[in-house]
Order: structure tokens, then C-alpha cells, then sequence
């Protein structure tokens, strides 16, 4: 089983750092900042591996070449964006695998927040980490993809076991939140989330990971089949995908 080690950096960032005991192997995922990652390896004296990148943002791979040149590790990324993660070793493709000592993970591309996002999924340890895409109660803006391809993205993540654990990579819930009250007021398991996140958020405490089986009843955006969200949005009977289209639109100009 992986050891999970959740870091925050800069305003709202979480690096995640996997360790696999039985070889020893360690990765980052998404370093934003080098200097908090060596800290932790060097406290627990983890030798990094390998770094993943979910996507080419700053705030995901700004760590990337210090992370090298201190420790000698391979960078993985998406073939697609070769030529803008820094110093990228490993190139992967949708469906390829990533081995960490007896851990492994499926690839799966994930676009729509950028055109090469991709999430990484370690299925025995039903852990998902997903950069950009899915946040707890909320999802990526679409920067550089279209609703369609975040919605397929999002379809394919929705799909997942129920059970799998989300490590996104922002603490961006409690925001989330508040819009997500707005598009459904009505579903109970959202409001008795929101007061579980508020307290934890009180205490300055992480709301990250979730479970997919919590995002699936109360996050928004992967609930585009709701009575009650295509009434509140006047959208009855049009495909899931443009209902999801309008609640993303209306985050890109919701001032909670
Ligand atoms: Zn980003």
C-alpha cells in the first residue's frame, strides 16, 4: 500500500508525496515549490524517484527542475505536453502504465483545464490524482479546452470506483461551496457536506482528498442529470453535457 504524504505549498497548493515501504520507491506529484517537498523527504529520509505532472501550470511543475537537480529524479508527464513540462524524462499516453516499486498507476488523459491534463489513477490503493480536473465540490476551469472535453473528462473520472479517494490539487472546497448551494439548495447530503467542510475549515484543517462517492451525490458538476439543478436552470430534457456547460459558466462569474 502507498504511504500518502499531503504537503501545502503557496496560497492553496497541495504536492503529494507517494511512498511504496517495500522498495522504497518515492514520487511527487505536482511539485509547485521544491524547497517544502525536500524538506519532508529529507525528515523521513525518502529518496525521490520520480516526479508526475498533471499538467504544464506553474503552480504544478514550478518545483520540477530544482526537484532534479537535488535529487537526480525522472520526470513523467503527457506525451502531449512534452514541450512544456520542464525537464520531462518519461512522455506517457492515455492508458499507459506508471510502476512505483509494487504500486502502479493508469494514466488517463483528462483535458478541458488545459489541452494535455492528465490524472493519475493507482487503482489498487484507489487513489486518484487529478491536478486541475475534479476539485472537492467543484471542477478546472476551462482555459485552454472546450465544455465538451471537460465534460468527457470528467464522464470518464465520474466512472471510477466509488470508493476511490480524489486528491486534487487546491483547497479550493470551501468556495466551492458556496456556489455549489446556489445550483442545488435542496439536495441534503451538499448542505450537511458544506457544514463537515466549514468545520473543518475552522480549524484549519484539509477538506482534501474526498471520496468519488461524495462528489457523485453532491458535487454540481458531476451532477448534470438533477431534477432539481435543470429546473433551477431552466434546462429540462437537453443532453447532461450542456447542463454541465451552463453551471460552469455561471462559477466563471459567481461572486460568492
Ligand atoms: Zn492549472
Amino acid at each position: 500500500m502507498l504511504e500518502i504524504l499531503q504537503i501545502p505549498v503557496l496560497e492553496d497548493n497541495y504536492v503529494y508525496l507517494l511512498h511504496e515501504p517495500g522498495s522504497g520507491a518515492t514520487a511527487a506529484v505536482d511539485p509547485a515549490v521544491a524547497g517544502p517537498v525536500l524538506e519532508a523527504l529529507d525528515a523521513r529520509g525518502w529518496r525521490l524517484g520520480h516526479v508526475l505532472n498533471t499538467h504544464h501550470h506553474g503552480d504544478h511543475v514550478g518545483g520540477n527542475l530544482e526537484l532534479k537537480a537535488a535529487t537526480g529524479c525522472t520526470i513523467v508527464g503527457a506525451a502531449g505536453d512534452r514541450h512544456r513540462i520542464p525537464g520531462i524524462d518519461v512522455a506517457l499516453k492515455d492508458g499507459e502504465e506508471f510502476r512505483l516499486g509494487s504500486a502502479s498507476a493508469r494514466m488517463l488523459d483528462v483535458p478541458g483545464h488545459t489541452s494535455g491534463h492528465v490524472a493519475f489513477w493507482f487503482e489498487d490503493d484507489a487513489a486518484l490524482f487529478c491536478g486541475d480536473t475534479l476539485f472537492a465540490l467543484g471542477c478546472g476551469r476551462l482555459f485552454e479546452g472546450s465544455a465538451e472535453q471537460m465534460w468527457r473528462s470528467l464522464e470518464r473520472l465520474r466512472a471510477l470506483p466509488a470508493e476511490t479517494k480524489v486528491f486534487c490539487a487546491h483547497e479550493y472546497t470551501q468556495a466551492n461551496a458556496r456556489f455549489a448551494v446556489t445550483i442545488e439548495p435542496g439536495n441534503v447530503a451538499l448542505r450537511e457536506r458544506v457544514e463537515r467542510v466549514e468545520a473543518l475549515r475552522r480549524e484549519g484543517a484539509a477538506t482534501v482528498p474526498s471520496i468519488l462517492s461524495e462528489e457523485l451525490a453532491t458535487n454540481p458538476f458531476l451532477r448534470p442529470e438533477s431534477p432539481e439543478i435543470r429546473a433551477r436552470l431552466g434546462l429540462p430534457g437537453v443532453p447532461e453535457v450542456e447542463v454541465f456547460a451552463e453551471i460552469r459558466r455561471r462559477k466563471d462569474v459567481f461572486r460568492g
